[in-house]
């Protein structure tokens, strides 16, 4: 899956190609960041408190409830979650 790449002209540098869009990278591990979180992604809302993460705001404020609110019905700290786009 990962074994494609091609020659840039003219240098003839060696590249990794994203099997799904056009985007080159010059090492193997990050064509496969990139396929893994990257590539095809839609804007999500991670959770700050665990590693759950949703593409609608309403599935984060209800898992919010099910997993996060203490026993003293205290809530998290405010969150504003920004999908941040990698470079
Ligand atoms: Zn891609
Ligand atoms: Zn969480």
């Amino acid at each position: 899956m990962f074994s494609r790449y091609y020659f840039s002209a003219p240098s003839g540098e060696k590249r990794y190609l994203c099997d799904s869009c056009d985007r080159t990278y010059s090492n193997r591990s990050s064509l496969k960041r990139h396929m893994n979180y990257e590539c095809g992604k839609l804007p999500a809302f991670p959770c700050t408190l665990c590693s759950y993460a949703t593409k609608r705001k309403t599935s984060l404020a209800s898992h919010y409830y099910r997993k996060h609110v203490g026993e003293d019905g205290a809530l998290p700290p405010p969150h504003e979650p920004d999908y941040i786009v990698p470079e």
